[in-house]
C-alpha cells in the first residue's frame, strides 16, 4: 500500500531572473513499512521537499497523495520535523513531554520511557531557548517517535547529535520501523 505519492512535483522560489527552481518534476512513491533515505547536498531541495509534503509550503506543479488522499486531514497521522526542531522557546522540556502526551493519550509510563530515551532527565526544566542544538534535536525526536504516528518525517534527524547518541537514534527509529511506521529521512551524508 503507498503511504506517500508525489507525483510531478515542482516548486519554485521567488519570480523573475532571482527565481530559484527548488524542485523540478519530483516523482516517487513510499510504500507502508518502508525506511526511505533522501540523499542530497545541502541546498538540493530536501527540505522544501518535506515542506510541500506536510502542506508548509505551496508547490507549484504536481500532486501529492497521502494515504491515497489529496484531503491534508490525512496529516493528523503523520509526525514530522524539517528544518529547525519546532518547539516552543519559552516552555521547558517537561512541558512538551506533557503536551504532546496529553493530545495523543500517551499515559505516564510511556511518556516517563521517551523521557529516558531522550537523555534530558537531569535538563527537563530549562526553557528549551536554553538548549543546545542537540538537545533540541533529541527532545523532538523523543517526542515525535513517542507519537508513533503512521508516517513519520526527519529533516536531517542526526544533525548536532554525537556518534553514541546516533546509534541509539537509529535503533529506536528502526523499532518504530518495526511496529509498522512508515519512515522518511533526508540527510546530506551519504554515510
Ligand atoms: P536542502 O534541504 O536540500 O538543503 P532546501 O530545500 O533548503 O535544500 O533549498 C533548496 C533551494 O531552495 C536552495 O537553493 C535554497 O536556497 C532555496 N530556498 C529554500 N528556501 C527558500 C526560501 N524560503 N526562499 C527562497 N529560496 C529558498
Amino acid at each position: 500500500m503507498e503511504i506517500l505519492k508525489v507525483e510531478h512535483v515542482s516548486k519554485v522560489y521567488g519570480e523573475g531572473p532571482t527565481a530559484v527552481k527548488a524542485l523540478d518534476d519530483i516523482s516517487f512513491s513510499v510504500n507502508k513499512g518502508e525506511f526511505v533515505a533522501i540523499i542530497g547536498p545541502s541546498g538540493s531541495g530536501k527540505s522544501t521537499l518535506m515542506k510541500c509534503i506536510m502542506g508548509f509550503s505551496n508547490i507549484d506543479n504536481g500532486e501529492i497523495w497521502i494515504f491515497d488522499s489529496l484531503n491534508k486531514n490525512a496529516l493528523k497521522d503523520v509526525a514530522c520535523s524539517i528544518e529547525y526542531p519546532p518547539l516552543y522557546p519559552d516552555l521547558n522540556g517537561l512541558d512538551h513531554f506533557k503536551l504532546i502526551s496529553q493530545l495523543n493519550n500517551i499515559n505516564e509510563q510511556q511518556m516517563n520511557n521517551y523521557i529516558e530515551f531522550s537523555g534530558l532527565k537531569e535538563r527537563l526544566k530549562k526553557k528549551t531557548k536554553y538548549y543546545s542544538v542537540g538537545m533540541k534535536q533529541m527532545l523532538i525526536l523523543s517526542l515525535v517517535i513517542m507519537q508513533k504516528p503512521r508516517l513519520l518525517i526527519l529533516d536531517e534527524p542526526f544533525n548536532g547529535l554525537d556518534l553514541q547518541t546516533k546509534k541509539r537514534v537509529i535503533d529506536e527509529l528502526e523499532n518504530l520501523n518495526k511496529q509498522g511506521t512508515t519512515i522518511l529521512w533526508s540527510s546530506h551524508e551519504i554515510n
